[in-house]
């Protein structure tokens, strides 16, 4: 049994999750081999980034490529980047669907309005890329953040990165309160690293959760302490490995926490677009009511 089929087991994994790579889409199902590696084609795909480990793994390695391209251009023009990790107070007690809620409106509060767009023009932020991404530690339970890649045209001085914290964590603030979470800690709940790598930083966004030694390596110094956290697909191959029934439950958690891992992605296709070296002219033309892409 691999671990797509584990997840399907659970009675509450929606339906297209579970046809995922089991169900003919028509009548047939060929083998093809491609690199010496044999696979299915002609099966149900679900395309469920945070349910399906199949196509989570899947999407994420692409969203990587695409990414990598181009955030390779806007370094190499010069442009530089900074990860911003907003994190929302919590503890073995809270349930995930209360600290989803809490942290989605504090980035909606973050980037809605005229004042980030004021702070954008200022500082000379060009857009962002923005992932989130769930781990669960035996301390503190359900850890739901968000990594948001900004990138700028210049590197950041120290008055920006005061300032560009600031605006983040007053609206996280404001979020917390609102969804009766205790406040945001001054130091740990808006972290910045200013000025890294924009390809590196990137395949940290794009990828999630899901890293391999490399990759851990790569990235370095942006790795935070996930010291004894793990992801919910961590927590599924454990329940794989041992039966430990706890990290079933851990997962039935996560798969129900929130109606909407049922069907969104991780990342919305706007947030990359806006991403893309050269999208602010297209993204003016959209804005203008012009043809966006
Ligand atoms: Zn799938």
């Amino acid at each position: 049994m691999n671990l797509r089929a584990l997840a399907s087991a659970d009675p509450d994994t929606p339906e297209r999750q579970r046809n995922c790579g089991v169900v003919p889409v028509g009548d047939r199902v060929e083998i093809r081999i491609k690199d010496g590696t044999a696979y299915y084609c002609g099966l149900e795909t679900c395309g469920n980034v945070w349910l399906c480990p199949v196509c989570s793994a899947k999407i994420h390695h692409r969203r990587a490529a695409e990414l990598r391209e181009a955030l390779d251009t806007w370094e190499a023009q010069g442009h530089s980047a900074s990860l911003v990790t907003v994190t929302v107070p919590h503890n073995l007690a809270d349930r995930l669907a209360k600290l989803l809620d809490a942290e989605r409106d504090a980035w909606k509060r973050v980037t809605q309005g005229a004042a980030w767009q004021r702070l954008k023009r200022k500082v000379g932020i060009a857009g962002h890329i923005i992932a989130l991404e769930f781990t669960w530690g035996d301390q503190n339970g359900w850890h739901p953040h968000y990594h948001v890649l900004l990138i700028h045209d210049q590197d950041l001085n120290a008055a920006a990165i005061a300032q560009l914290h600031a605006h983040v964590h007053s609206r996280l603030a404001a979020a917390c309160r609102d969804h009766g979470l205790r406040e945001p800690d001054q130091l740990h709940a808006v972290r910045i690293d200013p000025n890294v790598s924009a390809t590196a930083a990137g395949a940290y966004v794009a990828k999630g959760g899901d890293w391999t030694p490399a990759e851990e390596m790569t990235r370095g110094d942006l790795k935070t302490s996930h010291t004894g956290s793990r992801t919910p697909f961590q927590i599924l191959a454990d329940y794989y490995q041992t039966g430990d029934t706890r990290d079933r439950d851990l997962w039935h958690q996560y798969t129900t926490g929130d109606p909407r891992l049922g069907r969104r992605a991780v990342v919305p296709r706007s947030a990359w677009a806006d991403a893309r070296p050269g999208s602010r002219a297209r993204a003016q033309r959209r804005a203008a009511g012009g043809r966006g892409r």
